[in-house]
């Protein structure tokens, strides 16, 4: 990533996990222009390898591969991680960014839309982390330099307006994005010594499959309440979470990052 000078280059291998898509394949292609090797985890898009190859036909000094793995569960993750590490060379970081939502009035609200959205927006990052953390201890070196960023969300802090006086009902996904937020903190406390860095970048509003499905009168209501009057562009997310990954954020840890358009001001 380059702008005003500032230069951000990776090297060995980063995991984004949800890189096939939205947000996460903006990371995958921001850390391919920066130099690193691209390990992409999908659960189920059959296009998966095709973003990859994309991107690896663009990049031709790093290697791009898509690995399908359901983050859900542990011991499939950390198999692929260690498949990965085969495959693509020393992983030096992870981007936890699988997340899903379901948004629905919290009377309708059901134990399996609790599992579905906590399943993968808390166990399945507490799955990815605790996989490439086992993977970077077990390896027995003192300092490993290992960089963990979580997607997390700005509706951690606020529970989003669909419009005037009418709350955008995901209760799930905001007290997962909170948990998450939390689970990083605790989670950067315990690697401190091991070197290990944890932190989270929280977006505001981003043009990605999760957003389009809200109508386009919410849309517009809710691009009207951000500062910056728009929606992000995925590649808009991606600067903070490569600044995380470098060592030029050697002494980050246990933070949270927004980058929301300034929407959290009001
Ligand atoms: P998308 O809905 O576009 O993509 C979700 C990604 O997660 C897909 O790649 C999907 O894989 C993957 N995924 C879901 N479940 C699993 C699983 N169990 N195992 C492995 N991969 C899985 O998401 P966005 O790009 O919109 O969001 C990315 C992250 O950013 C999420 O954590 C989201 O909560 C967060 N976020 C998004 C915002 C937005 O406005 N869009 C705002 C703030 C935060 P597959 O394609 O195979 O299904």
């Amino acid at each position: 990533m380059s702008s005003a000078g500032f230069v951000i280059k990776l090297g060995g291998c980063v995991i984004v996990t949800g890189g096939n898509r939205g947000i996460g394949r903006a990371f995958s292609y921001a850390l391919a222009k920066a130099g690193a090797n691209v390990a992409i985890i999908y659960r189920s898009s059959p296009n998966a390898p095709d973003v990859a190859d994309q991107i690896q036909k663009e990049f031709k000094d790093v290697k791009v591969k898509a690995f399908k793995c359901d983050v859900t569960d542990f011991e499939n993750t950390l198999k692929t991680f260690k498949e990965i590490e085969k495959e693509l060379g020393r992983v030096s970081g992870l981007i936890a960014n699988a997340g899903v939502s379901v948004v629905k009035p919290a009377l309708d609200l059901s134990t399996e839309d609790f599992r579905s959205v906590f399943g993968v927006n808390v166990l399945g990052v507490f799955n990815s982390a605790r996989a490439i953390a086992k993977i970077w201890i077990e390896r027995g070196e003192s300092n490993c330099q290992g960089s963990i960023v979580i997607t997390a969300s700005m509706s951690a802090q606020i529970i989003n307006q669909a419009a005037p006086n009418r709350p955008l009902t995901q209760v799930f996904y905001n007290s997962s994005k909170a948990a998450v937020r939390t689970l990083a903190k605790g989670l950067a406390a315990e690697w401190a010594k091991n070197h290990i860095r944890v932190n989270t970048v929280s977006p505001g509003y981003v043009k990605t499959d999760q957003t389009k499905e809200l109508e386009r009168s919410i849309r517009d209501h809710q691009a009207d309440n951000v500062p910056l009057k728009r929606f992000a562009e995925p590649h808009e997310i991606t600067g903070q979470a490569l600044l995380l990954l470098s060592e030029q954020a050697s002494y980050m840890t246990g933070g949270d990052y927004l980058v929301d358009g300034g929407q959290l001001i009001w």
